[in-house]
C-alpha cells in the first residue's frame, strides 16, 4: 500500500510551477497539518510500503509541526518492514533540526529541490535558495538520512553545456544514489507561460535541448545512475518505489488539498485551496472535488502513458488485459521498432534511447 501527504504551502510561488502550491498562508499550517490528520485517520491503516510527504514545501513546516504530523501518521498507519518514506525539502528551508525530526519519525528518504548550482538560474527560476545554500542543505540531508535524492532543471535559457555538467557533478560530490532532471516546461497559468507568449523568454532551441539530453544520460551513466524513468535516474535497488507504484499503475491513498487518490478504481481529486481544504475536512466532510470511476479505456491509455515512461516498458500482456488488441498495437509498434524508436523484450515494449526524446509522439502513436 502507498500513501501521498500533501503540504501546499511555500515560500514563494516560483514563475515556472504549475503544482498545487501557494506562498503565503503561514496562519493555515496548523489547521492544516490536523486536517490532514483527520484524513490520514480515515485511511486503511496498511501495512504501507511506501510514503511520500511532497508539496509544496514539506519542510516549510516547524519541526513542532513536523513532529506533530509525522507522529499523527504513524499513531494510525502501521508500516511495512523494508518500507520507504520519502519527503520532499527545499534548501530555503532545510536545517539539521527539521531532518532529524523527519528521520526520527521514519522518514528513511530525503528529496531535495536543488534545481541549479548557479545563482543566476536560480534567481531566473525565482527560487528562494542560491548555490551555497543548496550545497549546505545536500550536505546536511546526506548527513541526516540513508537515502537523498536531489531535482535538478534543465533547458533553461542561456543554459550552457557546461553549466549542466557542473550541476550533474554535484550527484558525483554527494554520491547520490538517486536524481531527478526535469526539462523546464512552460505550463499554462503560470508566470513563464505568459512571458513566454509576451515575447519575453526564449525557449532553448530543439537541437541544444537533445544535445543537452545526450549528456544528461551520459554523464549519469558514467555515475552509475541509470535511467529507469524518463526525468528519473537511480543506482540499482535505488529507483523510488514510491514513484513506481505511481508508474504502475498501483493503488494509492492520498490526503492533502488537491492530494489524488486512486483506490479501486476510483479517482478521487480533492479540493485545491487550501483554506476551502481545511474547512471541508474541519466540518466532516471529505473536501472531493471530483470522483471518478475509471473507465476500461482510460486505465488502458494511462498504461501505455505511463509505462513508456518506464526503462522497463509497457507490458502488453497487461494492456491486453486491460482490453487492448494485439490486432491494434502490434502493426504500430511493428512501425516504430523499425524505426529504431522502439524495442521488444518478451512482452515488454520500451522506448530506445533514439525513441527517448520523441517519447511523446511515440506515446501518442501507440495509445488506443
Ligand atoms: S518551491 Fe516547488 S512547489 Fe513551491 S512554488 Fe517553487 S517549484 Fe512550486
Amino acid at each position: 500500500m502507498h500513501l501521498y501527504l500533501h503540504i501546499p504551502f511555500c515560500a514563494a510561488k516560483c514563475p515556472y510551477c504549475d503544482f498545487n502550491s501557494v506562498a503565503g498562508r503561514e496562519d493555515e499550517y496548523g489547521r492544516y497539518v490536523d486536517a490532514l490528520l483527520t484524513e490520514v485517520r480515515r485511511c486503511p491503516r496498511g501495512p504501507y510500503d511506501t510514503l511520500f510527504i511532497g508539496g509544496g514545501t514539506p519542510s516549510i513546516l516547524p519541526p513542532a509541526m513536523l513532529a506533530r504530523l509525522l507522529a499523527g501518521v504513524r499513531d494510525h498507519v502501521t508500516l511495512a518492514p523494508d518500507y520507504e518514506w520519502t519527503s520532499e525539502a527545499n534548501p530555503g528551508s532545510a536545517d539539521a533540526e527539521r531532518f532529524r525530526v523527519l528521520v526520527e519519525h521514519g522518514v528513511n528518504r530525503l528529496s531535495l529541490g536543488i534545481q541549479s548550482t548557479h545563482d543566476r538560474h536560480l534567481r531566473f527560476l525565482g527560487r528562494v535558495h542560491d548555490a551555497a545554500e543548496a550545497e549546505r542543505a545536500l550536505a546536511l540531508a546526506c548527513a541526516a538520512a540513508p537515502r537523498v535524492s536531489a531535482d535538478l532543471i534543465m533547458g533553461l535559457p542561456g543554459q550552457t553545456d557546461a553549466e549542466l555538467l557542473a550541476d550533474l557533478d554535484l550527484y558525483r560530490r554527494h554520491r547520490l544514489d538517486h536524481a531527478s532532471v526535469y526539462h523546464l516546461t512552460y505550463e499554462p497559468g503560470t508566470e513563464f507561460h505568459a512571458r513566454r507568449a509576451r515575447g519575453e523568454l526564449t525557449e532553448i532551441d530543439a537541437e541544444t535541448s537533445r544535445r543537452q539530453f545526450d549528456l544528461l544520460w551520459d554523464e549519469l551513466a558514467a555515475l552509475g545512475l541509470d535511467a529507469y524513468e524518463t526525468s528519473n535516474f537511480a543506482r540499482s535497488g535505488q529507483e523510488s518505489r514510491h514513484n513506481l507504484a505511481y508508474w504502475r499503475q498501483r493503488d494509492y491513498q492520498a490526503v492533502g488539498a488537491g492530494a489524488v487518490s486512486t483506490w479501486a478504481g476510483v479517482r478521487t481529486t480533492r479540493e485545491k485551496h487550501s483554506g476551502r481544504y481545511i474547512e471541508a475536512i474541519a466540518s466532516g466532510g471529505d473536501a472531493a472535488w471530483r470522483v471518478e470511476t475509471l473507465t476500461p479505456t482510460e486505465r488502458l491509455r494511462e498504461c501505455w502513458m505511463l509505462g513508456l515512461r518506464l526503462k522497463e516498458g509497457v507490458d502488453t500482456t497487461r494492456a491486453d488485459d486491460l482490453g487492448d488488441r494485439a490486432a491494434r498495437w502490434r502493426p504500430r509498434a511493428d512501425a516504430m521498432i523499425g524505426q529504431g524508436l522502439l524495442e521488444e523484450d518478451g512482452r515488454m515494449l520500451r522506448l530506445t534511447r533514439r525513441g527517448r526524446p520523441v517519447q511523446d509522439e511515440v506515446t501518442v502513436w501507440m495509445m488506443p
